[in-house]
């Protein structure tokens, strides 16, 4: 059976939980059903880190959850769960499920395309990923329910997948990523059995849809260690496969204090809880290339504005070769580099057009780093700054004075 953890044992500080998801649970609990918080929240309680969000696991069914809220709705097609809505939080509540193996149907390497056989608190711990996110916390009783040893783990910083690697990997790929991904952000290591699979299957990425990889991708840059992520990602071989330039970032001095800038400022960010923006990310990870090929067709006698636009697209281009970014952040990230270059030669009266476009404060936030590594004036990027900070009054001060 399963460990029981009394509060004793793992300390969990309730003001930290969700009085959401506590909900969510009690009005469960009181219909007679099973509820527990799981996953990523609990982990992070135990380790003391602000939880980003609450997923709750029931025995109850989509069609008996829904009617206990007021506003919930079921989402998913291939898989059912219940979003139960308070304000600006959603609790994402889904039934108990199982890994059914004969109901599975899987793709040729084995990656599992579906499976949606419902099941007990026992069967819903077996087909998670790693023992550090298959624990559940009763808020009510204060337990917290432990199948694989995660508590444990944890204590150890042991990323250890549960069940077989090998054929884990296989079912699904991403996996490889998660673990690289929980090491950094909890400093941990990766148990090695664990571990030892993951460079013989890194290719089985391929397999995966490329919007998954994406939102992957971003998970794995916003995990509060993103260098960290980085270096573990190449020593996998799966770096290429997400970021065919890092191997670049990694190795060129002259790009790697911009990049290190820009990751660890992400982290800051990150750690204080505050959101990041996948296109301001991805337009930092790829400026070493844009900036080079925007310096050399200026070289070949190109204008600025049309230098920028052939090197942005040949940066979005290597990247579309791995993994492709989404029409909506490349038009972002178009934006910020195209506004790097009118921040040199805009006039005046031009300055206000340019304040309201909506990539204006990023293309700022964007400037600096540039001037943190010397590429740029440091004062000239501290006057969009204050610009940018400015109301419209001391916006026009700081116009005319400029
Ligand atoms: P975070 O949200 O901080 O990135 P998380 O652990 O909450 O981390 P989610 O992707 O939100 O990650 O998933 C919630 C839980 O669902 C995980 O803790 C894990 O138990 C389970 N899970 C997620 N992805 C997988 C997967 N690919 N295979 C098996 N279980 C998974
Ligand atoms: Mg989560």
């Amino acid at each position: 059976g399963p460990q029981r953890l009394p509060f004793e044992q793992h300390r969990i500080d309730r003001r930290l939980v969700s009085r959401h998801a506590i909900k969510v649970c009690e009005v469960l609990q009181q219909a007679g059903f099973e509820a527990y918080i799981v996953g990523g929240a609990v982990r992070d309680l135990l380790v003391g880190l602000e939880p980003k969000d609450f997923d709750v696991a029931t025995n109850a069914t989509p069609e008996q959850i829904r009617p206990l809220f007021r506003r919930a709705r079921i989402i998913g097609r291939r898989f059912k769960l219940v979003h139960v809505v308070f304000g600006r939080e959603i609790i994402e509540t889904s039934t108990f499920r199982a890994d059914n193996k004969q109901h599975e149907i899987t793709d040729a390497h084995g990656r599992i395309l579906r499976d949606n056989d419902y099941g007990e608190l026992k069967d819903d711990a077996m087909r998670r990923d790693f023992t550090l996110n298959a624990l559940y916390y009763d808020p009510t009783s204060e337990t917290v329910i432990d199948y694989h040893q995660g508590v444990e783990d944890l204590k150890k910083r042991t990323v250890r997948i549960i069940g077989d690697a090998e054929t884990r990997y296989r079912e699904d790929p991403v996996r490889m990523l998660r673990a690289l991904r929980f090491a950094a952000k909890l400093d941990a290591t990766i148990d090695p059995g664990t571990h030892a699979p993951i460079a013989q299957l890194a290719h089985l990425i391929e397999n995966v849809p490329e919007s998954r990889l994406f939102d992957e991708s971003i998970k794995l840059l916003a995990c509060g260690n993103a260098m960290v992520c980085l270096k573990m990602l190449q020593a996998e071989g799966l770096g290429e496969q997400l970021f065919p330039i890092l191997e670049q970032l990694l190795h060129r001095d002259e790009d790697r204090a911009f990049i290190d800038l820009a990751l660890s400022r992400t982290d800051a960010r990150v750690r204080s809880g505050k959101t990041i923006s996948p296109s301001f990310l991805f337009a930092t990870l790829l400026w070493p290339i844009v900036r080079e090929k925007w310096q050399a067709y200026q070289k070949q006698g190109m204008h600025p504005a049309q230098a920028i636009a052939h090197a942005s697209d040949d940066a979005l281009q290597l990247q579309s070769r791995a993994m492709p970014i989404q029409k909506r952040f490349q038009s972002d990230m178009r934006e910020i580099w195209f506004t790097q270059t009118r921040f040199e030669r805009v006039n005046n009266r031009a300055i206000w057009r340019m304040m309201e476009q909506p990539r204006f404060r990023a293309s700022v936030d964007f400037l600096q780093l540039r001037a943190a590594v010397k590429e740029v004036d440091s004062v000239d990027a501290q006057w969009w700054m204050d610009l940018a900070n400015a109301d419209t009054e001391n916006r026009s001060i700081l116009i005319a004075e400029r």
